[in-house]
């Protein structure tokens, strides 16, 4: 079957950065399966699939416009410790929901320096060319529901 909208795709992936570092990996464990044309995944990864049918395997070079986007440096902020009330010990690399008008995203601290803390509300991957080896595993029609809903349900 040919991937195209509406299909729900499983694919087994591998994702490194430009400096050959596995970020992600489904090989091992469950594919990953997603919705065709729903933007469950990024979309330099999901046009490269369309046209590819079970079997095929693909290597995507996906430039940040297409994955994660650039990296926004107003994303960086500096805040004071009181911020985090009832954290007790704030440690870099620990992340946060952040709720705001665009929608809910996710923190990561990147410095503690006494009273002074420093997050980044960019996506971890932002600004980074995401390289994919990929194979596709099975390729089915989604249901209705799944359809509507705009994501896989398990079993079908
Ligand atoms: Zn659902």
């Amino acid at each position: 079957m040919i991937i195209a909208d509406q299909k729900v795709v499983s694919i087994h992936y591998k994702l490194t950065n430009d400096d050959g570092l596995v970020i992600q990996e489904s090989s091992g464990g469950e594919p990953l399966s997603y919705v065709h044309g729903a933007g469950n995944i990024i979309p330099g990864l999901e046009s490269a699939l369309a046209g590819k049918s079970t079997g095929d395997k693909l290597s995507v070079s996906v430039d940040p416009d297409e994955g994660y986007g650039a990296r926004n440096d107003a994303l960086v902020q500096e805040l004071p410790r009181e911020v985090f009330e009832g954290v007790e010990d704030i440690q870099e690399g620990m992340q946060f929901q952040a709720h705001s008008e665009q929608g809910t995203h996710v923190i990561t601290v990147t410095k503690v320096e006494g009273e002074r803390i420093t997050v980044d509300g960019n996506h971890p991957l932002a600004g980074q060319t995401l390289n994919f080896e990929v194979e596709v595993e099975n390729v089915r029609d989604a249901t209705a529901e799944e359809i509507a809903h705009g994501h896989v349900h398990k079993d079908g």
